[in-house]
């Protein structure tokens, strides 16, 4: 018998992350997740299935459509019963205009490429990604979840810049991302404490991208990132906020030209540029050179500045939920940055801490805190059954 199935694809730069769903349920059933890196280079295929984890290295993987077929063969030889109703693909950007996932159809695919200028490392990885499973997978739905979906409803004032107008209808606004990984942790705040969900919720999502989310009753209200995923906090090689004049700067007195910024802001700033080390927090924790200390340092008291900037958007915390690797792991950096914040009503709890329990805050503290392990695959996999469902019942 043929199983029902979901495939979710993540196309980064150089990595793709996959995910195989049985979506014959109610709910999408995870049977296999895996990651592609370094596509390029000496690719690596990573899959972890049941109790199976398996790692190969992959000669026939230079570009994407490479990588995805080394997938597809993964799936067809491990899962030959799957049959790929729907393909999900996380998609950066979806513009101003989508607020919710999206069946993607020529005209979609067009508009999106139209946005690739806002999104010039991210959105053209995505679409390969899209075109790729279109041409593997003909018959199955795709859709697109965009990571600028959920912060769709901001109010105007955390959505614009102080610019001429012409900007804003040309697009240039605060879109703000990781909107997937935010739509999961509010949903599992509404299961774990709904109480905490409807009110004022404050979430960092602390891996390789970081950022931070308000939300108001489950509604994104505000949030660290804005038109590019550089804005907000240092992240492991983006810088996070910068001054508008320092790209002036760069430009007149250094002589650089938009490439050469771009790759400065993206791939060489943030914790890696800070500390000269690395960008990868377990070697800053391990590391004993004042530079690793200084670019942790920095990147706590971003958080904990936010933290202020979002408390005061919502007019006060009832809790703060840490996700993304470093949130979900790095128990150090999570105590620093709930040190000394009883003047929002936050204490930590330090054992539970230590032990990342899911509520780490003390029994007193008014404000709660939390780590929630984030899961955007499953938010994609949930779209995609959703929306193939809905396909099959409009040509039926
Ligand atoms: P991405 O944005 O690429 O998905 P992740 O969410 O996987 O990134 O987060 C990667 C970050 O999490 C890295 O900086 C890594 O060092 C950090 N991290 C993972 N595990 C730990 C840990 N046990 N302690 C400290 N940092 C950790």
């Amino acid at each position: 018998m043929t199983e029902a199935c979901a495939l979710t694809l993540n196309a980064g730069s150089s990595s793709i992350k996959f995910g195989l769903f049985d979506i014959a349920g109610a709910a999408p059933a995870p049977l296999m997740t895996g990651l592609v890196e370094n596509i390029g280079g000496a690719a690596r295929m990573k899959a972890e299935f049941g109790a199976e984890k398996r790692a190969q290295e992959l000669s026939g993987a230079a570009d994407h459509p490479g990588a995805l077929g080394e997938i597809l063969s993964l799936v067809r030889t491990e899962f030959p019963q799957a049959r790929i109703e729907a393909v999900g693909h996380r998609v950066v950007h979806g513009g101003p205009a989508h607020g919710e996932p999206a069946l993607l159809t020529a005209t979609l695919m067009a508009e999106l490429a139209k946005l690739e200028p806002f999104a010039p490392l991210h959105q053209p990885h995505n679409l390969a990604g899209v075109r790729a499973a279109m041409a593997a997978f003909p018959d199955a739905a795709q859709i697109a979840c965009f990571d600028t979906a959920f912060h769709r409803n901001h109010p105007w004032v955390n959505d614009v810049f102080a610019l001429p107008r012409e900007f804003y209808d040309k697009g240039v606004r605060r879109y703000g991302f990781h909107g997937l990984s935010y739509d999961y942790v509010s949903g599992e705040l509404a299961r774990i404490a709904p109480h905490l969900h409807a009110g004022r919720v404050i979430v960092a999502h602390l891996g390789n991208g970081a950022s931070m989310c308000a939300l108001q009753g489950g509604r994104s209200v505000g949030s660290t990132m804005g038109f590019s995923a550089l804005d907000g906090l240092p992240m492991g090689t983006r810088c996070g906020q910068l001054d508008p004049g320092v790209l002036l700067y760069l430009m007149e007195q250094e002589g650089m030209d938009a490439r050469a910024i771009s790759d400065l802001l993206y791939k060489r700033s943030g914790l890696l540029g800070l500390s000269g080390l690395s960008n990868d927090m377990r070697a800053l924790e391990a590391s004993d050179t004042p530079e690793a200390a200084q670019a942790i340092d920095y990147f706590v008291f971003r958080i904990r500045r936010e933290l202020g900037a979002l408390a005061a958007v919502l007019g006060g915390l009832d809790a703060l939920v840490f996700c993304g690797g470093i949130g979900e792991n790095a128990r150090r950096i999570r105590e620093r940055i709930c040190e000394g914040m009883g003047w929002i009503g936050l204490e930590i709890d330090h054992a539970a801490n230590a032990a990342n329990a899911t509520v780490i805050s003390a029994e007193l503290s008014r404000v709660r805190a939390l780590v929630i392990p984030t899961d955007e695959e499953i938010v994609i996999a949930r779209a995609a059954q959703r929306l193939s469902a809905g396909t099959r019942q409009a040509a039926e």
